[in-house]
């Protein structure tokens, strides 16, 4: 698999203004998009730090995966996302390893990019996202 760097931080938070206001008065940083993702049942604050981004996820449904995910655990982060060239060709190879995929095929998530999921009881705890923008190349 080609991982190219670190794409984004998902975290999730009770309260997006709350937290975006966080991010700029304390750390200095500059939220620059909040997006809903319908299909996720979130919405969605960015943040740019160098190649990474910081994206807080505030739930927009109790029954969403972030809405259990902070009923569960509270706020704090909830998964990391790789950049990788060739989505597809990294998921069937994952597949083919044996680690458990959440997301067979890659669906659109924010910011238009390809997303799929793999899951934490393959990875040592950790909700993976392979992600790739196929709209910059
Ligand atoms: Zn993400």
């Amino acid at each position: 698999m080609d991982i190219s760097h670190i794409e984004h931080i998902g975290i999730a938070v009770k309260n997006l203004e709350e937290s975006i206001r966080f991010y700029e008065d304390m750390l200095g940083m500059e939220c620059y998009a909040v997006e809903e993702v319908e299909e996720q049942k979130v919405k969605t604050a960015f943040f740019q730090v160098g190649q990474t981004k910081i994206e807080l996820l505030e739930s927009t449904d109790p029954e969403g995966p972030i809405g259990k995910f902070l009923e569960k655990k509270g706020e704090g982060v909830h998964h990391m996302a790789f950049a990788v060239k060739g989505i597809e060709d990294a998921l069937a190879q994952m597949d083919e390893k044996g680690v458990r995929l959440i997301d067979r095929k890659p669906r659109k998530g924010a910011e238009g990019l390809d997303i799929a999921f793999l899951h934490p009881k393959s990875t040592h705890g950790v909700l993976m996202e392979l992600c790739e923008n196929k709209n910059k190349k």
